[in-house]
């Protein structure tokens, strides 16, 4: 089901979710302070406004309590990004996401009560690590700090191959719970004879360490 969704600070950050979460069809308002920052998406979105989101009428008459998630998405005035997120916990907004900048600033987000607190740089910044020490990686989900699912890419000399005699149960205690195919079709639990095409991505279930440990033996 689509959501309702409020961005506010249409940022170099703010301003590509906002746009990300339209494009999906959602119904989606952007907030900002600065004239020129809401006229820029003014054609992108299902509507945005001028306004300063530390006044409470201003976001009282917004009727910001009715939207599914509303994300604060100002980073370099702390100030106005706590106020804010306290505001909006007042109106009493079911879910907040908020930006934090620094260490800091997410640990004062979540005391005064934010949902999800994101770390844009930080988090892209681990991401680009992992993938440059990992390109067989492709994507990660961390399920704990012990677990992860990952879509590793297999190196073509292993093309031809099936499932059994790649062997990974046995070798890394891993297991493949879907295989992706170049066209996006998706084939779940693939049987131990399905044999491997060519770019096909494993995505595969275990222990980080078991993972890591395979994802270095392909690379080599
Ligand atoms: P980014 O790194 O994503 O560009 P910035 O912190 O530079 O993040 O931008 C945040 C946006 O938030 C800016 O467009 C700024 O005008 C807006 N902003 C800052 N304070 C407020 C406020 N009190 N109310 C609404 N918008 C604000």
């Amino acid at each position: 089901m689509k959501k309702q969704y409020a961005v506010i600070g249409l940022g170099r950050f703010g301003s590509h979710l906002a746009r990300a979460l339209y494009e999906e069809e959602n119904e989606v308002i952007g907030i900002d302070i600065r004239e020129d920052k809401v006229e820029d998406l003014q054609n992108d979105l299902s509507q945005a406004f001028i306004a300063d989101s530390t006044d409470e009428d201003s976001m009282k008459s917004l009727g910001l309590r009715n939207f599914d998630v509303v994300i604060v998405a100002i980073g370099d005035d702390m100030e106005a990004s706590i106020l804010t997120v306290v505001l909006l916990k007042e109106l009493g907004v079911p879910y907040i996401v908020a930006k934090a900048l620094s260490k800091r600033h997410g640990l004062v987000l979540t005391k005064i009560g934010a949902d999800q607190v994101v770390f844009p740089e930080r988090d892209m910044g681990l991401r680009l690590a992992q993938n440059l020490m990992h390109p067989n990686i492709i994507d990660q989900l961390r399920l704990s700090d012990d677990y992860s699912i990952e879509e590793i890419k297999v190196p073509s000399d292993l093309v031809g191959q099936t499932i059994q005699a790649l062997d990974i149960r046995a070798k890394y205690q891993l297991n493949v719970i879907a295989i992706r195919h170049t066209d996006e079709e998706v084939s779940i639990a693939p049987g131990p004879d399905y044999s491997i095409k060519n770019g096909d991505l494993l995505v595969i279930i275990g222990k980080n360490k078991d993972l890591n440990e395979l994802s270095q033996k392909l690379k080599e």
